[in-house]
């Protein structure tokens, strides 16, 4: 028993005394109110709330009634979590009745007022973005390196993964390497996406096809529920995901706002009540995952809507790449701003303002930690770039000096010191030590 347990238990012990003691006397102790009683239910009712907030467990039920067709008996958190659950599964596997699991289950979710489109478009709609684009590119780098060919990709794949091969920023570049070891994906592709989700048809969505999907385009407001795209997230995150960890960050707020005023916020929701009551969480357990959120920033920065920083930042060299210099920056000094104490969003702030702001460039570069590798290496390998756009090249030869231990093996993002000292930007992934001598070479013909 945890020391909080502990307390409660001997709370409850405390007031059942009390009321005991107080009932025998009349109920002198209370003012002859009967609050005494009243205090022991409300401290009962806490505990049977914080016990049954523990016991909730979305995949549990779900799991068990694998081979059932989803039926109006079934609990509306049972309903989404299936639909989250079979979406995400390929759609080769076992694609009938994964067809008619999602169609009869989003089926029983309209007629409780959770219009479909809503549940797919914007309640997981970030969840099947993902995990298409994750295959996708498992399936794109496999054909690349040899490992199989196109005739192996999934048919359900294949618009996807023409549409990586349709990417000019991927010419030539290798998805795998970045500054982080992240896979990048070009943003375009993701705006494909997000399109996609946005106006195919619900057949489509479900059997992840993009090329030629039907198209059906339907209104922002049938996107969401009556209470809007938050709630919509809201009521999706609480019925199908178990931990709150796995919520967004809207979600919880409105969680707070459901544990203080229920009535109110599920009318603010357009929700049948008895729906949300298929849950209970409790005031504990949403404020400790916001004290999370708090405490970890780097993993918890949005810079749009639904685009994390974490995942952005290993894209913008493809921006830079395309000739988006200004809305690559735009969005790394979002980052940035969100959580400053990151090095990775510093960096990638610092790295994007080069050929337009090199002041702001430096001031940044400055305020890394250049003690501790790889950081120490692409710091100086900026200030270099920063001298080389300015025509300094022997200042650009005496911060690459400082490169004391290259990191030869890792190809990094860097831009092109040619270029720079023509005043060019030019993006390209190469190893350090590569790039050192293109540096030194450029550098010393020019003077
Ligand atoms: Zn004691
Ligand atoms: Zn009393």
């Amino acid at each position: 028993m945890s020391p909080q347990n502990r307390q409660e238990a001997l709370i409850i012990t405390a007031l059942e005394l009390f009321a005991g003691q107080c009932c025998e006397s009349g109920h002198a102790m209370c003012d002859h109110t009967g609050a005494c009683l009243d205090a022991l239910d409300a401290q009962a009712q806490k505990n049977a709330a914080a016990a049954c907030a523990a016991r909730f467990d979305a995949s549990g039920s779900v799991l068990s009634k694998r081979t059932e067709e989803p039926s109006s008996t079934w609990s509306t958190s049972e309903l989404l979590r299936t639909v989250l659950d079979r979406v995400l599964t390929p759609p080769n596997i076992d694609w009938l009745w994964r067809s008619i699991t999602i169609t009869s289950a989003l089926a029983r979710l309209g007629e409780r007022g959770l219009s479909p489109d809503a549940v797919l478009r914007t309640g997981f709609g970030r969840d099947l973005r993902r995990r298409i684009l994750r295959d996708a590119t498992a399936f794109w780098l496999a054909e690349r390196d040899g490992s199989l060919t196109r005739d192996d990709v999934p048919a359900f794949l294949r618009g996807w993964v023409d549409l990586l091969d349709a990417e000019p920023a991927l010419d030539g570049n290798d998805l795998t390497t970045t500054w982080t070891g992240q896979a990048v994906l070009p943003l375009s592709l993701a705006d494909s996406a997000r399109q996609w989700l946005r106006s195919a048809a619900v057949g489509h969505l479900v059997s992840w096809k993009i090329s030629d999907f039907l198209a059906v385009r339907p209104g922002p407001d049938e996107l969401v529920f009556p209470g809007g795209k938050d709630a919509t997230r809201w009521v999706c995150d609480r019925l199908a995901r178990t931990y709150l960890s796995e919520w967004s960050p809207a979600s919880l707020q409105w969680e707070l706002a459901y544990i203080r005023m229920p009535g109110k916020t599920c009318a603010r929701a357009g929700v049948d009540p008895a729906i949300l009551e298929e849950r209970v969480c409790v005031e504990d357990m949403v404020v400790e995952e916001l004290c999370h959120q708090v405490h970890t920033p780097e993993a918890h920065t949005e810079v749009d809507g639904d685009t994390m920083a974490e995942d952005l930042v290993p894209s913008l060299a493809l921006m830079l790449r395309a000739g988006q210099l200004d809305a690559a920056r735009t969005l790394a000094r979002r980052a940035y701003e969100g959580c400053p104490s990151s090095p990775q969003f510093e960096l990638a702030y610092a790295f994007c303002s080069i050929p337009t702001d090199r002041a702001e460039s430096r001031r940044v570069l400055k305020l890394l930690d250049a003690s501790a590798e790889p950081a120490r290496t692409l710091i100086f390998a900026n200030m270099a770039v920063c001298e080389l756009f300015d025509g300094h090249t022997q200042s650009a030869q005496e911060w690459a000096a400082k490169i004391s231990s290259p990191l030869v093996s890792d190809a990094v993002w860097l831009w092109d010191p040619v270029q720079a000292l023509r005043g060019g930007p030019e993006v390209n992934l190469e190893p350090i030590g590569l790039w050192l001598e293109r540096l030194h070479a450029a550098a010393d013909q020019s003077t």
